[in-house]
C-alpha cells in the first residue's frame, strides 16, 4: 500500500440553497473550533442543560425529553420510530413523499407494520383521509411530515391531526426535519407527542446532532416497552443515564457538534423564534414572487407553500440536470432535483436559516434566470429580478 497523496482541503466556494446543508454562520463555525473537554466534564454537563433549554425553547415544548440525538436526521428519526414502534404494533405512515417512505421502512425493522394514508407527492394528507385510515387500522403510532423536503410541501391542519390520533389513544410523531427553526412548529399547543428534526436544514449548522423531543406519555411507552429496542445505540431507555439526571457514560456525545448546535440555537434565541418564521416567509415570498413573475410555478399550492423548500416547477422540455450543473458550475449556487414522482419536473430550493437572506435570494434569482435563459427555455428574467426586488422592499 503506497503512501496517498492527498492535497490540502479546499472545499469550493458554494452558496447552498439546497435541500439541506444551509450556510452556516461564522459564529457556528467558531464554536466547532473551540478546545473539546470530556463528554463527563462538570462543564459540559452544564452546556448540556444550555442545549435542551434552547431546544425546547425552539420546539415550543416544556417536554423534559428533549435531547440532540448523535448523528443526523434519520438517526433521531429512528430514534423516535424505533423507540415508538413494539413489534406487531400498526404505523400509520403518510404516503405523500420520500420521507413517508423512509419511515416505513424504519417501522419494518423495528418490528412494526406500517400502513399507508395516501395523498399525491405535492399534496398534505386530508384530515378526512387520516380519519378513514384510523377507522380501518386503528394504528398505535400515526407518524407524519410536517415540512416534507422532497416535494416542497407543508402539512396544515396539524391540530386537526393529532386530535384524530388522540381519539384513537394512538401517539403522534411529527418529522420537522426541515421546518424547525424556520417555520411555524408547535410541540405543545399542536398536540405532538414525540417529533424528530436535523442541524443542517433551518438550523443551519453543520450535521451530526438532531433535535428530538419526546412527551411524558411517549416516553412512558418507552419506558413501559415489552422488548428492548432493536437498535442498542439510539435506545432511549439507556440514553437517559446520559442526558436525563444521571449524566452517567453511554456512548461518547459528538462534542464539538453539541458546541455547533448550542451556538445555532443560541442564534435562533437571539432572533426569537417567531421573527425567525418570519423572515423565512418573507425572504422565501421574494424567491417566490421572482420565479412566478419569471414565468414559472411553484408545485405546491399556496395553501401548503413550505417557505424553507420551494419546489419549482420546469418548463416542459427542460433538462434539471443541465439548470443544476450551470447553478453550480457558472455560480456556485448549490440546488436540487425532484425526487420521486417529482424527478426530472421540478427544482428544490431551499431557504433555510443563514441562507434565507435577501442577498443570496437575489442572487439565486438573477443566477436562475440565466441558467433557464442558457439552455433555451422561455422564461423573463430581468421581470423575476424585478419583481424579487420589489417583494422584499415592502
Ligand atoms: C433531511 C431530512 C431527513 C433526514 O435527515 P438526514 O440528516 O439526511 O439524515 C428526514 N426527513 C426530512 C423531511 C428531511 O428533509
Amino acid at each position: 500500500m503506497n503512501r496517498p497523496k492527498v492535497g490540502e482541503l479546499q472545499p469550493p466556494d458554494r452558496l447552498l440553497m439546497g435541500p439541506g446543508p444551509s450556510e452556516v454562520h461564522p459564529r457556528v463555525l467558531r464554536s466547532m473550533s473551540t478546545p473539546l473537554v470530556g463528554h463527563l466534564d462538570p462543564t459540559f454537563v452544564d452546556l448540556m442543560d444550555e442545549v435542551q433549554d434552547l431546544l425546547r425553547y425552539v420546539f415550543r415544548t416544556d417536554n423534559e425529553w428533549t435531547i440532540p440525538v448523535s448523528g443526523t436526521g434519520s438517526a433521531s428519526m429512528e430514534a423516535a420510530v424505533g423507540n415508538l414502534t413494539e413489534p406487531g404494533e400498526t404505523v400509520l405512515v403518510p404516503g405523500n413523499g420520500y420521507f413517508g417512505e423512509r419511515m416505513a421502512s424504519m417501522v419494518e425493522r423495528a418490528g412494526g407494520d406500517p400502513v399507508f394514508v395516501d395523498a399525491p407527492w405535492g399534496e398534505p394528507l386530508d384530515p378526512d383521509d387520516v380519519a378513514a385510515a384510523f377507522a380501518e387500522h386503528d394504528p398505535d403510532v400515526f407518524g407524519f411530515v410536517h415540512a416534507e423536503t422532497s416535494t416542497g410541501t407543508r402539512q396544515p391542519n396539524v391540530p386537526e391531526l393529532t386530535a384524530i390520533a388522540h381519539e384513537h389513544d394512538a401517539l403522534v410523531i411529527a418529522d420537522c426535519v426541515t421546518s424547525l427553526g424556520g417555520v411555524e412548529f408547535r410541540v405543545d399547543e399542536w398536540g405532538i407527542d414525540a417529533a424528530y428534526s436535523a442541524a443542517q436544514k433551518c438550523l443551519s449548522c453543520p450535521p451530526g446532532a438532531s433535535p428530538l423531543t419526546l412527551s411524558d406519555r411517549a416516553m412512558e411507552k418507552v419506558l413501559a416497552r415489552e422488548s428492548p429496542v432493536r437498535s442498542w445505540y439510539l435506545d432511549l431507555s439507556q440514553l437517559q443515564d446520559y442526558w436525563g439526571e444521571k449524566r452517567a457514560y453511554h456512548h461518547t456525545a459528538p462534542i464539538t457538534n453539541v458546541y455547533a448546535l448550542r451556538e445555532a440555537l443560541r442564534l435562533v434565541a437571539e432572533e426569537g423564534i417567531e421573527a425567525r418564521w418570519e423572515r423565512h416567509r418573507r425572504v422565501a415570498g421574494a424567491l417566490k414572487a421572482g420565479v412566478e413573475s419569471m414565468g414559472l410555478a411553484l408545485n405546491p399550492e399556496e395553501d401548503w407553500w413550505l417557505p424553507s423548500l420551494n419546489a419549482v416547477r420546469l418548463p416542459a422540455g427542460v433538462d434539471d440536470d443541465a439548470v443544476i450543473s450551470h447553478l453550480l458550475d457558472e455560480h456556485g449556487i448549490e440546488v436540487a432535483g425532484g425526487l420521486g414522482d417529482l424527478a426530472g419536473d421540478v427544482l428544490r430550493i431551499g431557504c433555510m436559516g443563514h441562507s434565507a437572506q435577501p442577498g443570496n435570494v437575489l442572487t439565486l434569482v438573477a443566477a436562475l434566470g440565466d441558467a433557464l435563459e442558457t439552455v433555451g427555455a422561455e422564461v423573463d428574467a430581468d421581470a423575476g429580478l424585478a419583481a424579487a426586488r420589489r417583494r422584499l422592499a415592502e
